[in-house]
């Protein structure tokens, strides 16, 4: 990825990060697996494990980026 973009807030008392992710070929508000959208903001929850989210740079390159919250950090990777 090019870069990533955090926004914390706190929504209902939790912690949840706003993740921008940039694709290599520059493009982001990339295609949701969890909302089905293009996210310019996807919105991870923190304090509780999900399932990957993972987000495809759809139309464009079709690169690959997950992200998967755990208790209490969050790891984002290029699959
Ligand atoms: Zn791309």
């Amino acid at each position: 990825m090019k870069s990533v973009r955090i926004e914390p807030i706190i929504e209902n008392g939790r912690l949840v990060l706003l993740v921008d992710v940039v694709c290599d070929c520059g493009q982001n508000a990339l295609l949701s697996s969890q909302t089905g959208k293009h996210e310019v903001k996807q919105p991870i929850v923190m304090g509780k494990s999900i399932p990957k989210v993972v987000l495809k740079c759809e139309p464009g390159c079709g690169k690959t980026y997950s992200l998967v919250s755990q208790e209490n950090h969050l790891h984002i990777f290029s699959d």
